[in-house]
């Protein structure tokens, strides 16, 4: 391995070190190194490479050896976050009957504090129902024809050799089932938009490799196209769109609740009629005016910290965190719901195996692949919503009650009391 200070320093154009003649690349040190030791070498070049001390990226006791070729390259350390509870919440569901405590990873003061003060009043009200719809993780691979004729032949004969396109994906998977193709023509091009059910994982390995075993099935018994890709973005992942929204991705779940007179009184200070007014303004109106995809208050905010606590795949709080607050004055009690149409989250699979993540999903029961397989992830979708719905109704009435600045000038800016 190479070191160059001073030429990385002055910011002229230089070969990288990693490909200095002679020199190791830094990406193949696992090679001649355990992981630890690589980690240690990378870390040191990059503290020499840019003048940087790395003493508390590298401080973590945590087994380097768990990460190598599975969740992440070039290894110098861990990023470390303040991990916090919020809890209990009372939730009912399919999979869920009793309280949970739900670790929370986050830099943002107040928030915890917030989605903590919103459980409590669920759970004073009789806690929340919550129920998964549908549950299918997507892939979309993209075929391409000389004609819309050969195109719309294509889909004829997809949607007739279902059977075969199956077994093709499935020889790929003991938990993955193909359930549903849904064909998206344009002009002489067609995506096959596969649904899966995963089980516990995310499953987005799972369905990626389920899916190209079924493009070569494809390809080799219709051969008068090709596939482009075998993700051309009806998937959707990773990104902003109206397909997840309306068929749904991952887990399409909702969780509500009734949220009583005395409590909105007591704990919310506020009431039904002023929460659902600010909620039809803000949530649907405002969102409206301001073009959003996005009819909720801060959905993302708990989404995300969960999925940092839990080792889910971070870049997926884009389509996860869409959601519908409503709410509706039943008499003096506020009825109110979330609905994520595309939560995509697992209990094995990517970085849920990691230790501190492991143990977090443990607070909530629900680490590891469940009995029945899928139960776990399912219970797993039951808690966030329920945990979206605790931060909906508290930022709602943080904000009727025009304390929203105050709490993050107080819990966010380490000012004390203001
Ligand atoms: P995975 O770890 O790749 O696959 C899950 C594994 O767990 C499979 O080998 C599965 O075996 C096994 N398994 C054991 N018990 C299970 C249970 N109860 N339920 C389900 N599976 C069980 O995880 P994944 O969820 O498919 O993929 C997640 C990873 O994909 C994340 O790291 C994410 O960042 C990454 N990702 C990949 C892409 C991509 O395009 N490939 C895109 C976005 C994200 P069987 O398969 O034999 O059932």
């Amino acid at each position: 391995m190479a070191h160059s200070p001073k030429s990385a320093r002055s910011g002229r154009e230089r070969k990288p070190a990693d490909e200095t003649p002679g020199s190791i690349p830094m990406h193949r040190l696992e090679e001649h190194f355990s992981p630890g030791e690589a980690a240690a070498k990378r870390r040191s070049m990059i503290e020499k490479l840019t003048g940087s001390s790395l003493k508390s990226v590298g401080s973590s006791g945590l087994d380097y050896s768990g990460i190598v070729n599975k969740n992440a390259e070039n290894v110098i350390g861990f990023m470390q976050m303040p991990l916090g509870i919020a809890g209990p919440i009372s939730v009912r569901g399919s999979y869920t009957n009793g309280e949970f405590y739900v670790p929370m990873a986050t830099t943002e003061g107040a928030l915890i504090a917030s989605i903590n003060r919103g459980m409590k009043a669920i759970t004073l009200s009789g806690g929340a129902y919550s129920v998964v719809t549908k549950d299918l993780m997507t892939r979309a691979p993209l075929f391409e024809f000389k004609s819309a004729g050969d195109a719309v032949e294509f889909v004829a004969w997809a949607e007739s050799n279902w059977k075969g396109i199956t077994a093709a994906a499935e020889s790929t998977t003991t938990h993955g089932r193909l359930k549903e193709m849904l064909p998206f023509i344009m002009g002489n091009n067609v995506w096959l938009r596969l649904g899966f059910s995963t089980g516990d994982a995310m499953g987005m390995n799972m369905a990626t490799m389920a899916s190209e075993a079924a493009c070569s099935f494809i390809e080799e018994n219709f051969p008068k196209g090709h596939m482009v890709t075998v993700s051309g973005n009806m998937c959707s992942d990773k990104k902003e769109s109206g397909v997840n929204s309306l068929l749904g991705r991952g887990k399409t779940v909702i969780s509500e609740a009734l949220i009583t007179e005395s409590v909105l009184g007591n704990v919310l200070k506020s009431n039904a009629q002023g929460l659902h007014n600010l909620n039809m303004k803000k949530n649907f109106l405002g969102s409206a005016r301001a073009l959003s995809g996005k009819f909720s208050g801060h959905s993302a905010n708990a989404i995300a910290a969960i999925f940092a606590a839990t080792g889910q795949d971070i870049a997926q709080v884009v389509e996860s965190s869409g959601c519908f607050t409503l709410t509706e004055p039943r008499g003096s009690d506020l009825y109110i719901s979330v609905t994520l149409p595309s939560l995509e989250i697992g209990t094995v699979g990517g970085g849920s195996s990691l230790p501190t993540q492991r143990e977090a999903l443990s607070i909530m029961g629900v680490s590891g692949g469940g009995n029945p397989a899928g139960s776990n992830a399912s219970k797993f979708a039951e808690i966030i919503s329920a945990a979206v719905l605790a931060g909906e109704l508290n930022l709602l009435a943080a904000q009727f009650s025009r304390d929203l600045g105050k709490a993050h000038g107080r819990l966010g800016r380490n000012s004390g009391a203001r």
